[in-house]
C-alpha cells in the first residue's frame, strides 16, 4: 500500500501516519520527491484496510498494491483451476453446457427438457426450485417438490444438476440432492449464504450481482474460498446499465478480465443477460469467443408458456441451433463442446 501526502503535509502529520502503519505491524518506507512525499507500506496490507489512513490529516490518497482477494487471485504464472461436478469438469478444454428451465414446473417438463438438452450436448441440468422473483406475486418455484424432481431427472439422465439456494437454511436442504449450488445474482452480497454454501463443501456456481464490480464479485467468491471450499465457478449474467432493449447488458469484457484476475473457471449466462430469446445464441457465441468455460441457457419445451422468464427461454429447436453455432465458434478458438449422443426425436 502506498500513502500519498498532500503537498502541504507537515512532518508531524507524516510521522503520525508512519506511527500508525508501524503500529499495525508493517514497515514504512518514506520517499520524498520534488513536490510530494509518499510512504510505501511493506507487509500484509490487508491489516491496514480499516485503520482510517485516508482520513488522517495530510493524506491525499491511499493506493492498494495487493489484490484484496488473495485466494481468488491468479498468481503470476499459475495455472487456471478446474472445478469438478460429478464427471463434469469446468475450466478444462471442453466448454460445459448447462441447460434447463428457469423453474422446475412439472415432472414431464423437466424430464423432457433434460433428455433433449443432454442429447444436444449439455452436461448439467439447471432448474430453479426456490426462485428469487422481483415481484412477490410471481411464480416462486415448487420448492421441495422441485428438488425431488431434480433428483429423479439426475437418476434418469445421468446429468448432474444445479439449483439455487436463496438462504443459508436452504443449503442444508439441497446438500446431497443436487450436485452444484447456485448463488443467484441478487444474493451475491448475502455473506451468510456465501459462507454457508462454502461450508457445505458443494461446488458453487456464483452469479455476478447486477450492479457488482468485478472486484466485488471476486470478493464474494473469496467468502466461499475462505471456508476452504475451492470449488467455485463464476458466472457473468449481465449487469444493469441505461440500456433497455436488453434486460441486462452482457459484460463480455468480464470474461477475459476475470480470466486474467482469477484462476477460477468463468461461464456466461446469456439468457438472463439478454432477456429476449432472439439474441441468446449470438451472446452465447460471443461468450465462447471471449474465452468462457461454459454457458448456462434457459430451455423449455413450450417457452412461451414458461412460468418464469418466458421471454428469454429457448425452445428445443432453438437450443439445438444455439449448440451448432457455439460449436463452430468453440472450434475456432481451439475448444469443443462434448460430442452429441444423438437427438432423441420421440
Ligand atoms: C436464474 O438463473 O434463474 C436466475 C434467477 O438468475 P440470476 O440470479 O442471474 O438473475
Ligand atoms: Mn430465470
Amino acid at each position: 500500500m502506498i500513502v500519498v501526502f498532500r503537498e502541504d503535509a507537515t512532518q508531524e502529520q507524516i510521522d503520525k501516519v508512519i506511527e500508525r502503519v508501524e503500529a499495525n505491524g508493517l514497515r514504512a518506507h518514506l520517499s520524498r520527491g520534488t513536490s510530494r512525499t509518499i510512504v510505501g507500506c511493506i507487509g500484509d496490507e490487508l491489516s491496514l484496510t480499516d485503520v482510517g489512513l485516508k482520513a488522517m490529516p495530510g493524506v491525499e490518497n491511499v493506493l492498494p498494491i495487493e489484490r484484496p482477494y488473495k485466494l481468488a487471485a491468479r498468481a503470476f504464472g499459475c495455472d487456471a483451476s478446474r472445478v469438478s461436478v460429478g464427471d463434469v469438469e469446468f475450466g478444462a478444454e471442453d466448454i460445459v453446457l448447462i441447460a434447463g428451465p428457469c423453474s422446475v414446473e412439472s415432472r414431464d417438463l423437466l424430464l423432457a427438457t433434460a433428455e433433449h438438452v443432454r442429447a444436444c450436448g449439455a452436461r448439467v441440468l439447471r432448474g430453479g426450485a426456490f426462485k428469487p422473483r422481483t415481484s412477490p406475486y410471481a411464480f416462486r418455484g415448487l420448492g421441495d417438490e422441485a428438488v425431488e424432481l431434480l433428483v429423479e431427472a439426475r437418476a434418469r439422465t445421468g446429468l448432474v444438476t444445479v439449483t439455487e439456494a436463496m438462504s443459508p437454511g436452504q443449503v442444508a436442504r439441497l446438500v446431497g440432492q443436487v450436485d452444484m449450488l447456485q448463488i443467484g445474482a441478487r444474493n451475491m452480497h448475502n455473506f451468510d449464504l456465501l459462507e454457508e454454501a462454502g461450508r457445505s463443501g458443494m461446488p458453487i456456481l456464483l452469479k455476478r450481482g447486477p450492479a457488482a464490480r468485478l472486484k466485488e464479485f471476486l470478493l464474494a467468491a473469496e467468502y466461499i474460498l475462505k471456508t476452504g471450499n475451492m470449488q467455485v465457478v463464476l458466472c457473468e449474467r449481465g449487469i444493469r446499465t441505461f440500456e433497455d432493449l436488453t434486460r441486462n447488458t452482457l459484460d463480455i469484457a468480464a470474461v477475459p478480465v476475470l480470466k486474467r484476475e482469477t484462476h477460477l473457471p468463468v461461464i456466461v449466462d446469456p439468457s438472463h443477460a439478454a432477456g429476449r430469446r432472439d439474441i441468446v445464441a449470438d451472446l452465447a457465441a460471443a461468450a465462447v469467443a471471449a474465452g468462457a468455460d461454459g454457458l448456462m441457457i434457459e430451455v423449455h419445451p413450450l417457452p412461451d408458456e414458461a412460468l418464469s422468464d418466458a421471454d428469454q427461454t429457448l425452445g428445443f429447436g432453438e437450443f439445438e441451433e444455439l449448440v451448432s453455432k457455439v460449436e463452430a465458434v468453440a472450434a475456432a478458438v481451439g475448444r469443443s463442446i462434448l460430442p452429441r449422443v444423438g437427438i432423441n426425436t420421440e
